[in-house]
């Protein structure tokens, strides 16, 4: 198979985007070096903050974020942007969606899914990352019900009607390109319908993430190989919004000794205390396994 024009350009556009829910630890510098180093040969490296989440999303983390990059040399170009001022774009798009007739409100609460799901489902179904698979409850109401549920002050999420997308596209299944691997199989069905606008939130990660990567110009997509299986939703939403289709890669997860994800809640050491007990930025590139 012939790879296509687009894989062939090593001059990428990538991006680092870091959610500022705590402080960087070593598993955000390996990925952030790891996005840098694809954008080397002329390439661009953007930063963007992932700051829809308004309650977990903290300004200190954001100001120290950049401080603790900046430290361990890496460079980015100038403007940075942050998703918690983007909404009207995000509502944009979900308003294209909703005019084809491919979002509708979901007034259940996880309570409700889990209960839906048991009664649906001889057995537990989830989606590849891991959540319990929507029933479909919410899909199934007619518009007066909805209308009625919304008069009332119903909170409610948007969900995609994924079977209806994938129906308008005219195929069961969509594929990718990952750097060095080819082009990937991919299934958005597997996933159900996902919610594009929380309750809280009215947008989500999978809404914002593909969105900004097109409207960034983002060719080549890189992220942990937790998140690989997500990229059939991104691939689903570029499809029906015709946002162009970047190239992805995947890097490995940093762990501790005892094998698991670091991560900010496990209080992963954070690089600001690494900085505090002396480390130089060379030692804590080493230690996140960078290599310039
Ligand atoms: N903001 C996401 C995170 O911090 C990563 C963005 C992406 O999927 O590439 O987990």
């Amino acid at each position: 198979m012939t790879t296509p024009a687009f894989c062939q350009q090593n001059h990428w556009v990538t991006r680092f985007a870091p959610s500022p829910t705590g402080p960087l630890h070593l598993g955000h510098i390996a990925a952030a070096f790891f996005a840098r180093r694809h954008a080397d040969h002329g390439g661009q490296f953007l930063l963007r903050i992932e700051d829809i989440d308004t309650v977990r999303c903290r300004e200190t983390f954001i100001q120290e974020a950049l401080d603790d990059l900046a430290w361990t040399g890496l460079h980015w170009e100038k403007e940075v942007l942050r998703q918690s001022e983007r909404m009207p774009l995000y509502q944009e798009t979900l308003d294209t969606l909703r005019l084809k007739g491919l979002v509708y409100p979901c007034f259940c609460t996880r309570a409700d899914v889990a209960r839906e799901a048991a009664a649906a489902f001889s057995a537990p179904h989830h989606t590849p990352d891991g959540s319990l698979l929507y029933p479909g409850t919410c899909r199934l109401l007619d518009d007066a019900e909805r209308a009625r549920r919304i008069a009332a002050g119903m909170p409610y999420a948007l969900r995609l009607d994924v079977q209806k997308a994938l129906d308008r596209l005219g195929t069961p299944s969509l594929s990718y390109h990952e750097l060095g691997r080819g082009p990937v199989t991919c299934h958005p069905g597997l996933f159900g319908d996902v919610v594009l606008a929380r309750k809280d939130i009215p947008a989500s990660y999978h809404l914002c993430v593909t969105h900004d990567d097109a409207a960034q110009g983002v060719t080549l997509v890189t992220r942990g190989e937790e998140l690989r299986d997500v990229t059939a939703i991104h691939r689903l939403l570029q499809e029906l919004m015709k946002w162009p289709e970047p190239v992805y890669a995947f890097h490995p997860l940093l762990v501790d000794s005892a094998g698991k994800k670091l991560s900010k809640r496990d209080g992963a050491l954070s690089i600001r205390a690494m900085r505090e007990s002396g480390m130089s930025p060379e030692e804590v590139r080493k230690a996140a396994g960078v290599t310039l």
